[in-house]
Parts: structure tokens; C-alpha cells; sequence
């Protein structure tokens, strides 16, 4: 395998012991190629979900009896069991802390206000400001991957891609910590997108080859397939904890989440959001004694408005598909708005440095303490609503966060501030008063608008700085208040006392998370759990559904443009019309594929693993007749892990099979790399010049069966193929000349009915 073109080696180690003489094959370096320049091409790893059907792997499964498949299953709802409660009490940890901080936050801001405005707004900028910093400081300097949301990263891995430090535990640990300061700190956002990460995190470590969790029986889960299953119950575990919404988090799982889906994978993901449901119920309830400070029984995200508006009537229907409009065309503009944003952020301002980032998060802190302490008081108060006609309701409440009728810089004092209501106050009580039915009119027109232009940017302006941030709240909020808006213009032209604002509030943050995020199911479901009102349920699936495709006419929905804009190669479900008119030997970049011949120089493999990148390798056999057959494919991490044990070195280029020995000394465990993160690497590797000069027989480790696919097969075949089986790598191979037979759905049925006799099918066969 003598090539022209000399590749230069990697590091100084190799070049000195491989003496660039080492003989490689020709390979087109594609210096010209305009794909290199992409970026989605760049820096990212697929996942090897394939299952390499090696000697090593056939051995282990012909020695699998029943008790290790119950032992498998076993450990799988053990994990499953495990992830619920890891989330549901994160989830819970979370909300105690974001609860407290904010509780001491507004009840010193209160206090000192009675003394002095000023010091009052001192007292609670600095609150924030510390709570932000903490954030920031805990991303940039520990956990780089825990900022943001995480749900881009998430759905890249979830689609077969290795996004590196997204699911380690310091990630885990950064995304609470940090989501705890976020969120306390009173920066426009919420925690349910942390927590969808925090989930996956947590479920990850089942899977991970580091810290402490290496046990031998353990071993079964280290691999990409059985990760990205547990990934996927972290995901469903963070929504149904951050939202109390168990079949929300199913749904959300399989609707934005994951690329492929399996019934058994279902079961698992249903138990484990119904685990966190109980996590968290009695959790709360244990709380609701007063253990917990200023964590009583609010705090989750629940924000029950069972005593809305139970029906509609047929009038109804244009505001409501207006509102799918509006949320839309709003939903759509944030998506972009928010992308230039992180576009500008990634590509210039946070390349100068963490102190930027750092900067920039207080000044963004800043901002919205100014704008959500200084706005209230430009507002004139409303008085309180009559004590006859509506004795449940408390009003005035002074030096009050929580609840509604929030009185705040009031001349008088039987009135209350609407916008201090909602702007000065946590996301999660600021949401249930935007929701709330109890009276017309609780919130004026002009503080709901000064409110929605106002968080809309702060919104904006707050994705993308270095802090865990979810979407999922700011999203309800801006949705909820053009909502009640529109739901006060239909009660003043309607005149009617069935209508309620606080349902109109409910469809406007349903559309516009529909107009933004593009989820229909998942959302649905989320939002009747949430309100408790089943009867809701065709006005949601129709706002969701207008938004929807009114966003869609403009722009991707808001992971993916997320994912698009961080170079995240995601293939999308339908491959794109032009794929039609190709085939798969136009997708093949490189005129020749490097590859390796069965019995491989030890120098030969070393030189080639340093000269590319490439993940997999096909191998071939060159027979006595002089033709060659692929005999598979061999993935660098086995050579790697073959260069590193040096067991199945030999002296002589010899077949194992022809000198009568083909040894199995691996189990199907030890070709695992670590999750999500550089694993053995060339540079590891440490041989002598001797060992160099020796040969392996890679055709034991080579998996036998990759996908192949005619060289004319068209690409949106092929593409289906990739997207639907979760594949790294399909070999392109011309028109086969032979054929063996053919097969059809009755043929696939037909072991099982011969399962029994299939030992002796097969030793007569032999
Ligand atoms: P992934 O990046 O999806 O994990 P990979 O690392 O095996 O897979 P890359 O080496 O990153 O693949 O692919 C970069 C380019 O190199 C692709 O265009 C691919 O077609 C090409 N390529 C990959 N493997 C080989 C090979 N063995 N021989 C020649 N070209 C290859
Ligand atoms: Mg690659």
C-alpha cells in the first residue's frame, strides 16, 4: 500500500519514530474543498451508535443467558428510577434556593425603601448583580458548557452528535449552581431549560466511563446507544420536574428532543417523569410545614387557573386565531432578533475573554434591576378592587413580593401597583398573576404593554450571556401579557362577564412558545398540566397550530437556529427536495478512501491515524486470486485501543486464521470510549521501534457488516438511512455483480419460529 503523497505526522514523538517515510496511502487532502470551510463541519464528532458486530461482540452475545438479559433490563428501570429522583430533587434544590434568595432579595429591598428609594434600589441591584456574578463566574470559570440552555447542545447529541463537555458532572454541578444565580438574580429568564440539562446530566453519569461510577457490572452501559437512551429520560425527567408536567416531559422528549424513538424507551421515560412527580410532590409537601423558608406551597412552576373560563363561544374564535398570529410573527422576530445576538456574541464579543462575558452578565443584571425597580414607580396606582363584591381578594398587601396586588410607591393606601405586580417579582409569581381570573381589569393596558415591550427586549438582550438560561418563562411571560391585552379588548367590545382574561393570558403564552420554539404536542400537554384545565385543550391545540405555522413561514424554529448558528451538524427529520436529483457518489468528497489492508504494519496504522482525522476505516482483504474484498469496517477508537494493549501484536504478517489462532481477548466493554469527551487519543499511545515494526490482524475487530449502498442510490435514500438507523458511516460500493437472495417481512418472522431448531440449522449449515 505504497502511496505518493508523503502525509505529515502529528506531534514530535511519531515523526521522529516513524521517520515520515511511513508508508501511507494516497488520500486527497481536500485543501479546495468548500465544505472544510463550513461551519458544521468543523470540531464536531458523530456518535457510534452502529453495533459493531466484531468476533468479540458475537462471543459476548453467544455467552448472554437469560439472567444477564434480566440483569440488563434490571439495571435499565433501576437507572430510569434513579434519574427521577436525581431531577426531582435538583429540580426541588433549585427552586428552595432561587425561592430564598428572592424572598430575602425583596424583603430587604422593601424594608430599606421605607427609608429611602434610592438606598432601596441600591440594596436590590446589588442583591442581583451578586446573584448574576455568582452565575457567570461559576460558568466561565468551571463549567463553560453549562451556559445557555443546554436544549441545542442536547438535540445535537440526542441526533448523533458528540458535543464535548456538555454532559459532564462539572456541567451538572455548573448548571445548578448557576441556574440557582440566574435565576434568583432576576435576569429575564427561567429554569426549565437548565433542568431539561441538569436531567440529562444526571443521566449521563450512568454512562460515563470517569469518577466513580466504573464498576464492572456497569460496563453493559458504556456505549453510545445505551446513553443516548438514558439521555433521553434525563430530558423528559427535566421538563416534567421544572414544569410538574410528567406527560409534558414524555412528549417534549419525543417531539423537540430526540431524534429516534423506541416503544420499551417509552415505558422507561413514563416511569421516570411519574418518579418525579412524586419526587417533587412530597417534596413540596414536606416544605409546605415551613422547613423550607420562603419555599411554601407556590415555587414549582404551577400556575392553576381551573377557575377560568370553562367554555367559549364561537365569537371567540377570531381573537384566539389572532393571537396565533401575534405569536407568531412575535415569536419569529425573537428567534431572529436573538440570533444576530448570538451571533454577534460568538463571533466577536465573547472571543475577547471570560472578563467580557463576566461584564457583560452584571450589565445586563444592571439593567433589568433599573427597569424592573424604576418602571413600577412611574406608574400611577390602581385602587384596590371592592371589598363587597370580591371579599377572597387581599388587597393592599404592603411590602408584599408574592401574590397579587402588590403595592408598591402607592400615595394611598387602599391601592396597589399593577406593573410592580408583575415586573417586581420572581418569574413564577409574576406568571401567576399575569394568569390570574379574578377580576377584570387588574392590570391596565399601559403597564401590560410597557411590560411587554420591556421584558420582550430584556429577553432578547439576556439569551446568549454566559449564565444557564431557559426559555421556556420569559416565552409565557411576553405570550401572557400581549394575551391579557387581548383578551381586555375582547372583554370591552363583547361586554360579557364569561369572558376572562386570565384565559386570553394563558393562549397568548401558549402562542407564543408555539410562534418560537414550533412545538405543538409537547407544549399542549405542558400547558393543561400546568393550568389544570382540561377544557382549554382545543383552544391551545389551536393557537399552537396558527403560531406555528405562522413562524414557520419565517425562520426555524428557536433550538434549531440555536443549534444551526454553534455549528451543530443536525440532520433534520425530511431531507432536503435537491437530495432527489443526487446520489450518493456525488456526496463522496474524497477521491480515494483511506483504508487498511487486513494484516496492517504496526507503523502503517500509527502513521495513518496521525495523518487525519478520519473516525472509520474500511479494511480489505486482498484474496489469492488477486481481487479484494471488504471485510468491514474498523473504527479508530479500536485501533486505538489495540495499539495501547499491543496483546495481538505479531511478528509475522500472517492471517491469524491461517496460523490457526484467532484469539478473543476483549469483551465488547473494552472498546468504549468515555461520554462526550475526548477519549484515547495517538498521542497516548506509547511504542517502541520494535513494536513498530510488528503487524496486527485487524479482521477479528473489524465490524463485518457495515452499511453499504450502491454508488447510484439516490441521497435522499441514503440520508433517510443516516437519520433513521442514527449511522456514522455508510460505504458507497458499486453496483453488486452477485447476488445471495432476498428477503421480505414473512422471512424476518421466520427465526422466531425456528428459533428452537436454529442450533442445528446452523451446525448443518456449516
Ligand atoms: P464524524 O466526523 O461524523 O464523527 P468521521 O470523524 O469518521 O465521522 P471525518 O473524518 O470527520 O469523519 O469526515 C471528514 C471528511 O472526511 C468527510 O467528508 C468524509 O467523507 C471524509 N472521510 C471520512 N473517513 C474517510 C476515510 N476513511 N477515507 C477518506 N475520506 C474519509
Ligand atoms: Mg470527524
Amino acid at each position: 500500500m505504497q502511496g505518493e503523497l508523503r502525509l505529515t505526522v502529528d506531534g514530535p514523538r511519531w515523526s521522529r519514530l516513524l521517520n515520515s517515510e511511513a508508508p501511507v496511502e494516497e488520500h486527497d487532502t481536500m485543501h479546495e474543498d468548500p465544505w472544510v470551510k463550513s461551519p458544521v463541519t468543523l470540531g464536531t464528532e458523530s456518535l457510534d451508535y452502529e453495533v459493531v458486530e466484531n468476533s468479540a461482540y458475537r462471543e459476548d452475545q453467544a455467552q448472554r443467558g437469560r439472567w444477564h438479559r434480566i440483569h440488563y433490563a434490571a439495571i435499565k428501570w433501576l437507572f430510569a428510577l434513579l434519574i427521577g429522583i436525581g431531577t426531582g430533587l435538583s429540580a426541588f434544590v433549585i427552586n428552595v434556593a432561587v425561592e430564598n434568595f428572592s424572598g430575602w432579595k425583596f424583603i430587604a429591598t422593601f424594608a430599606i425603601m421605607r427609608h429611602s428609594y434610592f438606598a432601596g434600589l441600591v440594596v436590590y441591584v446589588l442583591f442581583n448583580a451578586t446573584l448574576v456574578f455568582s452565575s457567570v463566574f461559576i460558568v466561565t470559570n468551571f463549567a463553560p458548557a453549562a451556559a445557555g440552555s443546554g436544549i441545542p447542545e442536547l438535540k445535537g447529541y440526542l441526533n448523533g452528535i458528540d458535543t464535548p463537555g456538555i454532559l459532564l458532572f462539572r456541567t451538572l454541578i455548573g448548571k445548578i449552581l448557576g441556574s440557582i444565580g440566574s435565576v434568583g438574580g432576576g435576569l429575564a429568564l427561567g429554569k426549565e431549560g437548565p433542568l431539561v440539562h441538569t436531567g440529562a446530566c444526571i443521566a449521563s453519569l450512568g454512562g460515563s466511563t470517569k469518577y466513580f461510577i466504573n464498576w464492572q457490572w456497569l460496563r453493559v452501559f458504556k456505549n453510545d446507544r445505551d446513553r443516548r437512551d438514558l439521555v433521553t429520560i434525563g430530558c423528559a425527567a427535566g421538563v416534567a420536574a421544572a414544569f410538574r408536567a410528567p406527560v409534558g416531559g414524555v412528549l417534549f422528549a419525543l417531539e423537540e428532543v430526540t431524534s429516534w424513538w423506541r416503544s420499551q424507551l417509552l415505558w422507561r421515560v413514563f416511569f421516570t417523569s411519574a418518579v418525579v412527580a412524586v419526587v417533587v410532590r412530597t417534596a413540596m409537601s414536606w416544605c409546605a410545614h415551613g422547613n423550607c423558608g420562603h419555599f411554601g406551597s407556590g415555587g414549582f412552576i404551577i400556575w392553576d387557573i381551573s377557575g377560568g373560563q370553562d367554555d367559549y363561544s364561537f365569537y371567540e374564535l377570531w381573537p384566539m386565531a389572532m393571537l396565533g398570529i401575534i405569536g407568531g410573527l412575535l415569536g419569529a422576530l425573537f428567534n431572529q432578533l436573538t440570533l444576530y445576538l448570538s451571533s454577534y456574541r460568538r463571533n466577536v464579543l465573547h472571543k475577547k475573554g471570560d472578563r467580557v462575558k463576566i461584564i457583560e452578565a452584571c450589565l445586563v443584571s444592571l439593567i433589568t434591576s433599573v427597569l424592573s425597580f424604576g418602571l413600577p414607580l412611574l406608574t400611577t396606582c390602581t385602587p384596590c378592587p371592592d371589598p363587597v363584591r370580591y371579599p377572597d381578594i387581599v388587597c393592599p398587601r404592603p411590602s408584599k413580593h408574592y401574590g397579587n396586588y402588590v403595592t408598591f410607591h402607592c400615595s394611598s393606601e387602599n391601592q396597589y401597583n399593577d406593573l410592580a405586580t408583575i415586573f417586581f417579582n420572581t418569574p413564577d409569581d409574576a406568571i401567576r398573576n399575569l394568569f390570574s381570573t379574578k377580576t377584570v381589569h387588574e392590570y391596565s393596558a399601559q403597564s401590560l404593554f410597557i411590560f411587554m415591550v420591556m421584558f420582550y427586549l430584556l429577553a432578547v438582550i439576556t439569551y446568549g450571556i454566559a449564565v444557564p438560561s431557559g426559555q421556556f418563562v420569559p416565552g409565557i411571560m411576553i405570550g401572557a401579557t400581549y394575551g391579557r391585552l387581548v383578551g381586555m379588548l375582547v372583554v370591552s367590545l363583547y361586554k360579557k362577564d364569561d369572558i376572562d382574561e386570565g384565559t386570553y393570558a394563558l393562549l397568548g403564552a401558549a402562542s407564543f412558545l408555539g410562534g418560537s420554539m414550533r412545538m405543538t404536542v409537547s407544549l399542549c400537554v405542558i400547558m393543561v398540566e400546568i393550568t389544570n384545565n382540561l377544557n382549554l385543550l382545543p383552544l391551545i391545540m389551536l393557537v399552537l397550530l396558527i403560531s406555528k405555522a405562522v413562524g414557520d413561514i419565517f425562520n426555524m424554529g428557536f433550538y434549531e437556529q440555536q443549534a444551526h448558528l454553534r455549528g451543530i451538524p443536525l440532520l433534520e427529520s425530511t431531507p432536503k427536495r435537491f437530495m432527489r436529483k443526487l446520489s450518493a457518489r456525488d456526496a463522496l468528497r474524497a477521491n480515494k478512501v483511506v483504508n487498511f489492508s487486513r494484516i496492517a504494519q504496526v507503523s502503517h496504522i500509527v502513521a495513518v491515524l496521525c495523518s487525519n482525522n478520519h473516525n472509520g476505516f474500511p479494511v480489505i482483504e486482498e484474496l489469492p486470486n488477486g481481487q479484494t474484498l471488504v471485510i468491514g469496517l474498523i473504527l479508530r477508537s479500536y485501533l486505538l485501543v489495540l495499539l495501547q494493549s499491543k496483546a495481538d501484536f505479531q511478528d509475522t504478517p500472517i492471517a491469524g486464521d491461517d496460523r490457526g489462532r484467532v484469539t478473543i481477548r476483549y469483551s465488547a466493554t473494552d472498546f468504549v470510549k468515555p461520554v462526550s469527551s475526548k477519549g484515547l487519543s495517538i498521542n497516548d499511545i506509547h511504542l517502541t521501534p520494535q513494536e513498530l515494526e510488528m503487524y496486527l490482524d485487524l479482521k477479528p475487530f473489524v465490524n463485518p457488516s457495515p452499511y453499504m449502498v450502491p454508488e447510484d442510490m439516490s441521497l435522499t435514500k441514503v440520508y433517510n438511512l443516516f437519520r433513521q438507523l442514527g449511522l456514522r458511516h455508510v460505504l458507497v460500493v458499486p453496483r453488486p455483480s452477485r447476488l445471495t437472495g432476498l428477503i421480505t417481512r414473512k422471512d424476518l418472522l421466520l427465526p422466531e419460529v425456528l428459533e428452537e431448531t436454529s442450533t442445528e440449522l446452523s451446525s448443518t449449515r456449516v
